[in-house]
């Protein structure tokens, strides 16, 4: 561990006991609200104790978010952008400190935690460029002496609801975006990891302080899915981004739908690696072992299925079975370790579940799984990473679990390889390991792979925030992060203005008087 815990946390401004919501500067609770230790799954000690937000804190909230969009909105993008860019050299300042406490509170290895905090400044970086790039199309009008534009403004309260597995990216790829756009966010973030959140609030509110904006423009509500839902279903909220397991987001999206609000739903992924004859199989191991145990297997985007062409089956087999020997597991903070702690016991109890019926269903195990317990491992919550062979309709395989278990299906064509990967419900990240054009390209083409993220010779875990980041089936559909994903957070509105001394209508239509 490279700093001790006490120190990030005074560093953090974590206190004992943290208050249930903020709107900035000002951080409050009642009395009487519901208090929840924070135990760290790294060791089972805990960390910090929360309060829970309750239904008028959250109102009040949104009065206060509310009030601050009238006047974020007046002050100019780029200058919004330069607010932004500070919140940026904020975050650089506190790498260590964060990225310790996401891995400490999360269970993801510090290394994973250092990740996290940088994906968040290059999308600060990306949204400080972004603020002067908003831009609209001109088109020419049909009627003379008319002209045509298009043009963005912001949409109001943006809520994020976040995961516990990304539990400070998520709100940035969101925050950032929505800032500069001239929006307002309130988050809620898992309450499995509010610490990373309240420690982020402190952080932005500074620069916002700082900078004499007002209350409201940076908001944080501490609460379950009780306050997830009374988000969902306000419609003082334009727009409800949501990150979470698919059974939340079909919730969130029918609560949002109902109210015809906006959603952007960013849930589970089922993410395979096809590994074709033609791949480098020492290239393929490092992305298969990578994306399988890296976050013990609590990515969005980490690879559950393998999908190997059965001339190489047996050798990247025995290639595999070799690798998981060499896993180190423990604490996350040690940089020798490879993989850390699932979440909680609750996630064991379903990783021991998965396995169990993956057994059920005819699954044979190469590398057996199990929890770990004592020494180390005393929080209960350490499991080893394991690999089956399977079926690919199994119903167990069909499911995304939330955990290190790895399947192993055989192929003969290219095409039941594709097949294969797109036979599951969820559509989120996909890759293809291979030297041979034409298999890289039929998987990139429309007959390929039905993911958001299609890659070549790269493993399915983790993206960059350039590209829009988001999957298609029971993945929702939603795109954040980088590319034009900026256009959810404001709403478009077309502008014709006729210069003319006549009134022509479109489509040639005559109303004389
Ligand atoms: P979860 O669905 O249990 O909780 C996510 C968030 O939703 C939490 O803040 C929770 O309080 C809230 N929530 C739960 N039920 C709700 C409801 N009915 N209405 C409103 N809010 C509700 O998910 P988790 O266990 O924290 O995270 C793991 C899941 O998240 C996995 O399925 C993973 O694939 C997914 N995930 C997806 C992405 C992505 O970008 N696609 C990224 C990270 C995580």
């Amino acid at each position: 561990m490279s700093l001790p815990i006490k120190d990030i946390l005074d560093h953090l401004h974590i206190n004992d006991i943290n208050h249930a919501f903020s709107t900035g500067s000002q951080w409050g609770s009642s009395a009487n609200a519901v208090t929840k230790d924070i135990v760290s799954p790294t060791d089972g000690k805990k960390i910090a104790a929360v309060k829970f937000a309750t239904a008028d804190e959250y109102n009040t909230v949104v009065e206060t978010a509310a009030k601050a969009f009238k006047t974020w909105r007046t002050i100019p993008a780029p200058k919004r952008g330069e607010i932004v860019r500070q919140i940026c050299e904020s975050l650089r300042a506190n790498k260590k400190q964060l990225g310790t406490l996401v891995s400490y509170e999360m269970g993801k290895s510090l290394q994973e935690g250092y990740g996290e905090v940088q994906e968040m400044i290059d999308i600060c970086d990306f949204a400080v460029g972004l603020s002067r790039q908003l831009y609209g199309l001109t088109m020419h009008s049909e009627r003379p002496e008319h002209r045509m534009y298009e043009q963005y403004h912001p949409l109001g309260i943006i809520g994020v609801i976040s995961a516990f597995n990304f539990p400070v990216a998520v709100w940035s790829w969101n925050a950032a975006l929505a800032w500069v756009c001239g929006d307002v966010c309130i988050w809620k973030p898992s309450e499995k990891t509010p610490l990373t959140a309240i420690a982020c609030q402190h952080i932005a509110q500074e620069v916002f302080k700082r900078n004499n904006i007002e209350e409201g423009v940076s908001c944080l509500v501490i609460g379950d899915r009780n306050i997830g839902e009374l988000m969902s279903n306000d419609t003082r909220v334009p727009l409800v981004s949501a990150t979470g397991s698919t059974r939340m987001g079909k919730a969130v999206s029918a609560a949002v739908g109902a109210r015809l609000g906006k959603s952007l739903l960013e849930l589970g992924g089922n993410n395979a690696i096809i590994i074709t004859e033609n791949a480098d199989l020492d290239m393929s191991l490092i992305g298969a072992v990578f994306g399988a145990v890296g976050t013990a297997g609590q990515r969005c985007t980490s690879t559950r299925r393998l999908i190997i062409h059965e001339s190489v089956y047996e050798a990247f087999k025995q290639k595999l079975v070799k690798a998981y020997a060499q896993i180190k597991i423990g604490d996350p903070l040690n940089e020798n370790n490879h993989m850390g702690p699932l979440i909680d016991q609750d996630a064991v109890a379903l990783y021991l579940d998965s396995i169990e019926k993956c057994k059920a269903e005819g699954g044979k195990f190469v590398v057996e799984g199990g929890k770990l317990d004592g020494g180390p491992y005393s929080s209960g919550c350490y499991v080893k990473p394991c690999i089956a062979e399977v079926e690919n309709h199994y119903q167990i395989v069909q499911h995304e679990t939330f955990a290190p278990i790895l399947y192993l299906i055989k192929y003969a064509t290219i095409e039941e390889a594709i097949d294969l990967q797109n036979g599951v419900p969820q559509g989120l990240s996909s890759a293809i390991m291979t030297n041979n054009l034409r298999e890289a390209e039929t998987f990139l083409s429309y007959a390929g792979s039905d993911c958001g993220i299609a890659n070549v010779n790269i493993g399915t875990s983790g993206a960059e925030i350039g590209g829009a980041f988001g999957g298609e089936k029971e993945t929702g559909g939603g795109r954040e992060s980088g590319s034009d994903a900026w256009k959810v957070y404001m709403r478009r509105q077309t502008n014709t203005i006729n210069y003319s001394k006549t009134l022509p209508l479109a489509q040639g239509i005559k109303f004389d008087l």
